[in-house]
């Protein structure tokens, strides 16, 4: 599946390089066993907190594309893959339709989407499952905002 920690990489670069989307915090990297299907080496995963103007459709669109462009392949469910890119929570929203569901369905029952959600919401009041197979990896950096545009948070100058 090539480097699991380069497919992070990149796709945080380009995250970081969408209009309207600003990484404004990055979790530690964690390794963690896989479920379900075994016969495949351990998964990476990584939180990231972002500000957006896009709404979670035009989000998802994003991650879709780059899921795509990173050459996501998968065979079969919960088997290998080089990246895959949910959205957790977005502000306080709940729903659930065809094609998004907010808070994403499974994040409660996973430790290894908690544990790294909680570096990026240290607030959070969800409580942790038995994390027992996650393992820290890792730090990765923050890529800035290069281009203002990037940043809607941030204000014109004077
Ligand atoms: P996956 O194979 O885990 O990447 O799931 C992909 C499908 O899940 C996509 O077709 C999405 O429409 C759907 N989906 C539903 N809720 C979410 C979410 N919160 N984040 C990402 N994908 C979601």
């Amino acid at each position: 599946m090539g480097d699991r920690l380069d497919f992070l990489r990149k796709a945080l670069k380009r995250l970081q390089e969408t209009d309207d989307i600003c990484v404004e915090a990055v979790s530690s990297v964690y390794e963690t066993e896989p479920v379900g299907y075994r016969e495949q080496p351990d998964f990476l995963n990584l939180a990231v907190r972002i500000d957006t103007l896009l709404s979670p459709e035009i989000l998802l669109s994003e991650l879709q594309r780059i899921e795509k462009d990173l050459g996501r392949k998968r065979t079969r469910r919960f088997g290998p893959r080089t990246i895959d890119i949910d959205i957790l929570l977005f502000e306080n929203q709940e729903r659930s339709d065809d094609r998004l569901s907010i808070p994403h369905p499974r994040m409660k029952q996973r430790a290894f989407v908690l544990i790294p959600l909680r570096d990026v919401m240290p607030d959070m009041s969800e409580v942790v499952p038995d994390d027992a197979g996650v393992r820290y990896y890792c730090d990765m950096d923050l890529p800035s905002c290069e281009n203002d545009s990037h940043s809607p948070a941030k204000l014109p100058p004077d």
